[in-house]
């Protein structure tokens, strides 16, 4: 059980994949970037721990073994360590696997759930819309889109919450972005991010002295963030839907300029490597 009254919110990093990173940034980007997997626990009094997202795990190699998922472990090659496991960093902290609650998912990317295996008592947590299309689509079109079933744990089904459903509330904010208030919470809330994946979710968190809007994959990189580059276009293909990833962008800055004090952060920017580091 989560001791006190304040939610408590750390993030780790589970596991990177290497890319180009003209990828990342077509004007500046020279030879290979990484692309670290961060994770966040959130431990919320009266809920108990939560995860959001889980990094890497060996799972993605046992389950990019064979065709036509192997194509994803030649597009992103991933490196992890056995103490950056995300059960492993828990278990330092004292929480065993079978202690986590939730975890909600962000999107269907290996590199954001490839540990939810790990988590037998959790509850998942994702959006309706992202799943639907995890049911939609198989064969190469699910690996061209980033999903590899494998990794979904086959009781997924009867063990999901969907956040349009189990929210206490939807709104959409004065930005244009959808937020949803769940669990009672006034200081936590899951954002609608779409674009990059179909029903893309990050949260926002504001307590005393901590404003956090963890943007998940809404861009990769804070630099071009701020500096309105795109990724290449050759991820086009691989987004769900390059005009939502444009407008969430503008939606996230307009955000960020109102809110006085906000971090935002970005699943794999280096710069939420370094943010992360100091936190802990
Ligand atoms: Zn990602």
């Amino acid at each position: 059980m989560v001791q006190g009254t304040e939610i408590k919110l750390s993030f780790y990093a589970s596991g990177y994949c290497e890319a180009h990173a003209r990828i990342v940034d077509p004007i500046h980007g020279k030879g290979k970037t990484k692309f670290h997997a961060v994770w966040a626990l959130i431990q919320i009094p009266n809920v108990g721990n939560v995860l959001f997202d889980t990094g890497y795990s060996d799972e993605f190699n046992t389950a990019t073994q064979s065709f036509p998922n192997r194509f994803y472990r030649w597009a992103t090659p991933m490196k992890l360590n056995e103490n950056h496991k995300a059960k492993n960093i828990l278990k330092e902290q004292g929480i065993d696997s079978t202690d986590i609650n939730y975890v909600i998912i962000s999107h269907f990317h290996a590199d954001h759930i490839s540990a939810l295996v790990d988590f037998q008592n959790a509850k998942f947590i994702c959006s309706e819309l992202a799943y639907q299309q995890v049911q939609e689509l198989s064969g190469v079109k699910a690996v061209s889109k980033g999903i590899i079933h494998k990794l979904i744990p086959p009781d997924f089904g009867e063990r999901v919450e969907f956040i349009e459903q189990i929210a206490d509330k939807k709104s959409v904010n004065k930005y244009g972005i959808t937020e949803f208030s769940f669990f009672g919470l006034k200081n936590l809330k899951i954002l609608l991010l779409p674009g990059h994946a179909k029903g893309m979710l990050g949260f926002h968190f504001t307590n005393p002295g901590k404003n956090i809007l963890f943007a998940t994959d809404a861009s990769w990189d804070l630099n071009c963030y701020r500096n309105g580059i795109l990724p290449s276009k050759v991820v086009k293909l691989f987004f769900d839907s390059w005009n939502d990833f444009v407008t969430t962008i503008e939606k996230l800055k307009s955000m960020e300029k109102a809110e006085e004090g906000i971090t935002i952060l970005f699943t794999h920017c280096p710069k939420t490597l370094t943010f992360i580091s100091n936190e802990i």
